[in-house]
């Protein structure tokens, strides 16, 4: 009967994380995933997360069904983190906001809401983007374009280029935009460049998709939001997509959030059912676990602190990193692929390698990154770093 059933060829970023799983070289680093690990190389537990968690062990209880919405303490605290506790948007009751299935659920539910409700709106991402963002969006029946992005020479942003592409889009359009730590380049507008860009999104009656998967990696929790904030002070139509994946290091406990601003409570009462409906029509009700241990922590000012505190220390080590990768590289490698260690910002650098450059680095190196050069700066740590220079000096030269 499944004859006809072809090979599903995987997913590059996960199907090279298994290759390292079972590479038995002890030498081996992983800067495939985007996955923060510590300075020894684990999978961090969050402080705060394990206190939330003890927490919730001595309260084991009846395990309802929660509302199609979600967990009402998580969708609040979701929406202040995102808008900021004090955002008139949010005291006004015009944000809706519900809880996903990660960020990844997120995308998908705005998506499909999107299809239902602006069925003729195509989508545009940035070139590159994460290379998921098109398979959800075309898997919900929306076309997908690209709108220039990333300057393959300097290792910067082709802004101007990204801004007329945008004004030539038809009313209604979708554009979806990275909040900060953009994956997979490191390359972020600057608070001049989206001054720029979101009067023209507004002017031309285009349509936000903001993802911000990487809050708090950036320059800090509110900075990375701040375009956000100016998006809804500016009366942009204005959907984000968060995740808790990387910054509770919560990845499979699949916990995200789904805003759409609104204009008024009414309207948002009635996106936010709509909304429901795609969560019914898909999964039906989002799970309780991981909503739990986020609400405990964010709402709980002492778990709240901790956590921030924990945050900005996996943020410093990020940056550390990044200078220690430069220093190896200095003076093995030209200018214009060294700066970018330090220019690009959060989880990810694209480092301007040659696929053919970072296939020897897998193979005779064992050092893991993705085929377009991507690579996971959270993945370096004291040990490895001065390994890895030396990898990417040796393959650079030969
Ligand atoms: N958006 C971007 C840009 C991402 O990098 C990721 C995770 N790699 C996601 C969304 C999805 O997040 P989650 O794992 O929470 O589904």
């Amino acid at each position: 009967m499944f004859e006809h059933v072809p090979a599903y060829p995987g997913d590059p970023i996960l199907s090279l994380n298994e290759d390292f799983q079972h590479d038995p070289r002890q030498n081996k680093v992983n800067l495939s995933i985007g996955i923060y690990f510590d300075d020894a190389g684990a999978l961090p537990v969050m402080g705060a997360v394990r206190e939330a968690e003890s927490a919730l062990l001595g309260s084991i209880g009846p395990r309802p069904y929660l509302p199609m919405t979600g967990h009402a303490p998580y969708r609040d605290a979701a929406q202040a983190l995102v808008f900021g506790a004090d955002s008139e948007a949010r005291a006004s009751g015009r944000i809706a906001t519900l809880q996903t299935i990660g960020g990844s659920g997120a995308l998908k539910v705005g998506a499909d809401f999107l299809k239902r409700y602006f069925p003729n709106s195509q989508l545009w991402l940035s070139d590159p983007s994460w290379e998921n963002h098109r398979v959800v969006f075309e898997s919900a029946g929306i076309t997908v374009h690209t709108y220039p992005y990333y300057d393959e020479h300097s290792g910067g942003l082709r802004f101007e280029q990204m801004l007329d592409r945008i004004k030539s889009l038809p009313p209604q359009s979708i554009v979806l935009l990275h909040a900060c730590c953009h994956n997979p380049t490191g390359v972020d507008l600057d608070d001049a460049q989206w001054a720029e860009l979101v009067p023209v999104l507004q002017q031309r009656k285009l349509i936000a998709f903001v993802d911000m998967a990487y809050q708090g990696f950036g320059a800090g929790l509110e900075e990375d939001a701040a375009c956000i904030r100016l998006l809804v002070s500016s009366g942009v139509p204005l959907i984000v997509a968060n995740s808790f994946s990387k910054n509770f290091s919560l990845y499979g406990e699949r916990c995200g959030a789904l805003s759409v601003v609104c204009e008024s409570a009414d309207e948002a009462k009635r996106v936010l059912g709509q909304l429901a409906s795609r969560v019914r029509a898909n999964y039906s009700n989002p799970p309780t676990h991981g909503a739990r241990l986020v609400a405990g922590v964010l709402n709980a000012p002492a778990l709240r602190a901790s956590w921030e505190q924990e945050l900005s220390t996996m943020r410093e080590r990020i940056l550390a990193m990044r200078k220690r990768i430069y220093d190896g590289l200095n003076g093995h490698v030209e200018e214009r692929l060294l700066t970018r260690y330090l220019a690009q910002r959060g989880m990810f650098t694209y480092t301007g390698l040659t696929e053919i450059q970072v296939e020897r680095l897998r193979e005779e190196h064992a050092v893991y990154l993705l085929r377009s050069g991507r690579m996971c700066v959270a993945g370096l740590n004291e040990r490895n770093v001065g390994y890895v220079a030396s990898a990417i000096a040796s393959v650079v030269k030969s």
